[in-house]
């Protein structure tokens, strides 16, 4: 098996790469960066947001699995003491693989068109103030935005940023995006919906902003700033991400353990 292997960068993640490539070499499996089969990530969730950034272009042909070094995550749910059973299993086993879907961004400016893929969501605010933007869905309009900004996620990425926003935990067995507000003005002159959305496969939603205004574009992790922004199409992606899973892990304990914990 031919596997990449990223991590955090801090001593302890550091020091489960070197105790993961001891176990695999013993095992026969070989460090392959450019076109691995297997994409490991030792850290967090945000590692993991980092691995499929770099391996993004080769979602067809690789799987992730992630090993958390602190609390379990949404995406890394190996825990560090779980090394030899890990390699045991991908050496002795086939694993499930478990696929979720990805949100494709399309952002439009004057010099040309820029496609996005989001494992958790898409975030725009405005650099100064308010955000101010019109909403179409299927190109009809919808509504206009006043506020901090808007969430758009997929429904892995439905317990991170969007959750926070009172948006709901959608099952990654559904086909769909999510938008949320971010704190939209709402009085007698301003009206937005309030509550988030969730649109199907087949429907798509987008944003016009001001072009005159400084945007944050928020992919997963990464933020970057733009001007001249025309236009931004939000919709389900055709591509999705692999997950190896080496043994079951319900989504629905992950919610609960995430969030819940404890018994009852
Ligand atoms: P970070 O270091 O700021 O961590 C944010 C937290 O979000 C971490 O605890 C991480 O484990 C958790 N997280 C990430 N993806 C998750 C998911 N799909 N489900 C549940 N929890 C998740 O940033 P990071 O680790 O680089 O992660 C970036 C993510 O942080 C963004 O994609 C966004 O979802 C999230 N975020 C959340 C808020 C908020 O809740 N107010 C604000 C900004 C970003």
């Amino acid at each position: 098996m031919k596997y990449a292997l990223l991590d955090r960068g801090d001593q302890l993640s550091r020091a489960l790469s070197e105790e993961f490539h001891t176990l695999a070499k013993a095992r026969g499996f070989t460090v392959n960066e450019s076109s691995p089969d297997i994409v490991v990530s030792i850290g967090g969730d945000g590692t993991l947001l980092q691995a499929y950034q770099r391996f993004k272009d080769q979602l067809a042909n690789v799987s992730f699995v992630g090993i958390h070094t602190g609390h379990l995550g949404f995406y890394a749910d190996w825990k560090k003491d779980e090394l030899t059973e890990l390699l045991d299993l991908m050496a002795s086993s086939t694993p499930q693989k478990v696929q979720y879907p990805l949100l494709q961004v399309e952002i439009s400016t004057s010099s040309g068109r820029t496609v996005y893929l989001a494992l958790n969501e898409f975030t725009l605010k405005s650099v100064d103030g308010t955000l101010v933007a019109a909403l179409h869905i299927n190109d009809e309009p919808f509504e206009m935005f006043r506020g901090d900004g808007i969430v758009i996620s997929t429904p892995t990425g439905s317990t991170g940023y969007n959750k926070s926003l009172g948006g709901a935990i959608l099952h990654p067995s559904l086909e769909a995006l999510q938008i949320a507000e971010i704190a939209s003005i709402n009085n007698r002159v301003y009206r937005t919906l309030g509550s988030s959305m969730i649109l199907p496969k087949h429907h798509h939603c987008d944003i016009v902003p001001d072009p005159e205004k400084k945007l944050y574009i928020g992919i997963d992790h990464l933020v970057l700033q733009m001007s001249g922004v025309s236009s931004i199409t939000c919709r389900v992606a055709e591509s999705k991400i692999t997950f190896a899973r080496y043994r079951p892990y319900p989504f629905w304990n992950r919610v609960r353990e995430a969030f819940i914990g404890g018994s009852m």
